[in-house]
């Protein structure tokens, strides 16, 4: 068994890592199962530059070389807002609250306002992930996309975040509307996991 904690209090990601990493030996603990409620820094203008800023401040906190980190840094690039919110994206509309679903509320509805005015194919958008993992042995980084459109209206109750309003490529379904397995399947953290357990298998870490 390897222990991994995760850099993330995002109940959806954690949830969908857990599911993509634990067949493969790996125990994934959230920082607040480890003990932590430390805020990690996420000041970067990239995915990349955030995911690894907040892997590597967790492993210096956690201070165990045996210990694996992970931190994903993710969002929504919007072709017709010039790539917004992107880095932003969990603090697009501005709420501060506590309230995930409140803010995600907020973000979605920022998010129809500013596209009011575009429509069909302009509202093409994807969502990014950048994944760092720091290890016994290797650091490792990997990118995932998933590539659709922008909905009028939400649909859908699963997930999180912006997925009511995400229709991916080749569905007829928002990302809010396909089951846990289904949107991991296709999604950007899915996409972005399967590329490093493929990693992970290339360098003998998994089987
Ligand atoms: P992070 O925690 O800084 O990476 O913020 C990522 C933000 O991007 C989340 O709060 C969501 O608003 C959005 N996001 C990232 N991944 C997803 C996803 O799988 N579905 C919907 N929204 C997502």
């Amino acid at each position: 068994m390897k222990r991994l904690i995760f850099a993330s209090r995002n109940a959806g990601k954690v949830v969908e890592v857990r599911r993509l990493l634990e067949p493969f030996g790996f125990v994934v603990q959230t920082m607040a199962e480890a003990g932590l409620d430390e805020d990690l820094p996420e000041e970067g203008c990239t995915f990349e530059a955030n995911a690894e800023s907040k892997a590597s401040a967790l492993r210096i906190l956690l201070g165990q070389e045996d210990v694996w980190t992970l931190a994903d840094d993710s969002g929504l690039v919007v072709d017709a807002l010039d790539g917004a919110p992107g880095v932003y994206s969990a603090r697009f509309s501005g709420y501060e609250g506590a309230d995930a679903r409140a803010r995600d509320r907020a973000n979605n509805a920022k998010l129809l306002k500013d596209l009011a005015q575009v429509e069909g194919v302009k509202r093409s958008a994807r969502f990014v992930c950048c994944l760092v993992l720091l290890g016994p042995d290797v650091p490792l980084v990997l990118r995932g996309t998933c590539e659709g459109r922008i909905l009028d209206a939400p649909r859908g109750e699963g997930g999180f975040g912006y997925d009511p309003l995400f229709l991916p490529e080749g569905f007829s379904r928002s990302m809010a509307e396909l089951g846990l397995d289904e949107k991991n399947r296709i999604s950007h953290r899915g996409q972005a996991l399967a590329r490093l357990v493929e990693r992970l298998r290339d360098q003998k870490i998994v089987t």
